[in-house]
């Protein structure tokens, strides 16, 4: 079955690109009932940000990516840590330098960096140079023996002569072709699943460290050994690390492995058409999931970034991510940059909250959000909340009716506890200034205004409920003959401190007789 993996490094927090690679894994994971693997690539110990791993984890289950195998779950082809498999990347290095398809370099840093400078200076490539990969067996024993650290390279194919090639060539596909002045030119040929076949001159292709001199593999080689013993079916990441694949798939040749299927991902850029900055702090899923936008829209967004689903749903909200799974496919992916627009996001967001009746996961994901963010600011307002138990206003039925009027009117959950204050907190506004905020048609009469608040505030001749208080209201206007509107205008700006918002009825069922009494007479006095 399909097996494939989020590999990412403990190296920072989940961002939109990370997000991207994770989510097309399992979507293609779910649609093929295959298994999706969280691996953490932890080799590169110099770069490792405490609590990133944690938060990585948090992350995609608050996306809703559920980890079929990984750390801690399922640990049939553990363990999932690369620094926990340290020994077996050694070994295969081993192997490699066994079969001639790498070599030892001894070369000091010292040596490289001046290296390395004279190319840049002559404008040449800065890859290594080569010197270990001809030095002689009895020179190679000689620093062996003196104890010389070294590192193990790669031994990429360079010409038809080179003695690792007669044994690369026969079970590989390095091909030689011929370049427009005649000679031949090796190449790498790396077949994507969306790219297409890729040649790389292997001219380009530098001779990799796989194993630095402290143990440590390079990516490159764990990746490969990792996917390997990992049993991965398909690699589906960013086009970024296309040009690594040409050296992954020298390994898999050097190692006599079939490789898995490689898919990569079209770039991610900027409105602007830059590449996307990871650093940006808008971009990632923690800051993201703050704002309010919930992980079913934020996962239909983000679906759509290198994606094409069928014409018929280019604006329909997935309701869950098995209905997007169900029409994911690698055969409508982009080779194209995605560009990521924010206000795209917030556009989804907004259709994901107004969808929400139909969407019992929106309900529960708002639940969710509401009880982890908003609770706790609207908790240091508890002494002020009025004539009500904060108990009551921050249990899931009334959080339930918060979110039924936050859906009509916001574009995000986190703008709660601002625009809906008054839901919990009664306006503290003195009449004079509401009297100013009044236009010339709202009701201004003082006893007008009380006979509003006792016929249709207060009374129990009616139910209250939005459709009760309304006919009450629409009775009541109808017969002091005045305009309905006088009378919207009065009940909202007495009740909720505001002059816009959800439609007033709904808010006034929302908070209840009691509370929008005691508002409304506090209003008047
Ligand atoms: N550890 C790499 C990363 O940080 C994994 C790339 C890959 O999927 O091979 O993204």
């Amino acid at each position: 079955g399909v097996r494939v993996r989020f590999a990412p490094s403990p190296t920072g927090f989940l961002h939109l690109g990370g997000l991207r690679t994770a989510l097309f894994n399992y979507l293609f994971a779910v649609k093929h009932n295959g298994t999706f693997i969280l691996r953490l690539e932890d080799t590169d110990q110099s770069r490792l940000v405490t609590g990133a791993a944690e938060a990585l984890q948090r992350d995609l289950a608050w996306a809703g990516l559920h980890i079929h195998e990984g750390p801690g779950h399922n640990e049939k082809c553990g363990p999932y840590v690369q620094s926990e498999r340290q020994h077996m990347y050694k070994q295969y290095a081993e192997e490699l330098l066994q079969s001639g398809h790498a070599y030892r370099c001894f070369c000091s840093t010292e040596r490289l960096d001046a290296v390395r400078k004279l190319a840049n200076k002559v404008g040449r490539s800065t890859a290594y140079d080569g010197h270990c990969r001809y030095l002689s067996a009895q020179a190679e024993a000689e620093l062996l023996e003196k104890g010389r650290p070294y590192v193990v390279r790669l031994k990429v194919p360079r010409a038809q002569h080179d003695d690792a090639n007669s044994h690369a060539t026969t079970h590989t596909h390095t091909y030689a072709s011929s370049s427009e002045f005649g000679e031949e030119v090796l190449q790498t040929v790396v077949e994507d699943a969306n790219y297409g076949a890729v040649a790389f001159d292997n001219a380009g292709i530098d001779d990799q460290v796989l194993l630095k001199s402290d143990g440590f593999p390079t990516y490159h080689l764990a990746n490969v050994v990792d996917d390997h013993m990992m049993n991965i079916t398909h690699v589906l990441r960013g086009e970024e690390w296309l040009i690594s694949t040409a050296k992954h798939e020298l390994l898999y040749r050097a190692f006599g492995w079939t490789p898995p299927t490689f898919v990569h991902l079209p770039l991610l850029i900027n409105p602007d058409g830059r590449k996307l900055s990871k650093r940006m702090n808008s971009l990632f899923v923690d800051h993201i999931r703050k704002e309010g936008v919930l992980p079913l829209a934020l996962c239909n967004y983000v679906a759509r970034l290198g994606w094409t689903p069928p014409a018929d749903k280019e604006n329909h909200v997935y309701p869950s991510l098995d209905d997007l799974a169900r029409d994911f496919d690698l055969s409508s992916l982009n080779k194209q940059p995605a560009v990521v627009d924010p206000a795209r996001m917030t556009f989804v967001n907004r259709r994901c909250l107004r969808e929400a009746s139909t969407i019992p996961l929106v309900v529960e994901q708002t639940r969710t959000y509401l009880q982890h963010h908003v609770v706790p600011a609207l908790t240091p307002n508890i002494p002020h909340f009025d004539s009500a138990a904060p108990e009551q206003l921050l249990a899931p039925p009334y959080l339930d009716s918060v979110f039924a009027l936050a859906r009509e009117s916001l574009d995000s959950l986190a703008d709660v506890p601002v625009a809906l204050a008054y839901l919990f907190v009664a306006p503290q506004q003195p009449l004079d200034v509401a009297v100013d905020a009044w236009d010339a048609d709202v009701l201004r009469d003082a006893e007008l205004a009380t006979m509003l608040g006792d016929e249709v505030v207060s009374s129990s001749a009616h139910d209250f409920t939005a459709d009760a208080l309304k006919t009450a209201a629409k009775a009541w206007t109808k017969q002091h003959k005045l305009k309905m509107k006088s009378a919207l205008k009065t009940l909202r700006f007495f009740i909720t401190g505001q002059t816009a918002g959800p439609p007033v009825f709904a808010i006034m069922e929302t908070l209840g007789r009691e509370r929008c009494a005691s508002r409304f007479n506090a209003a008047l006095t």
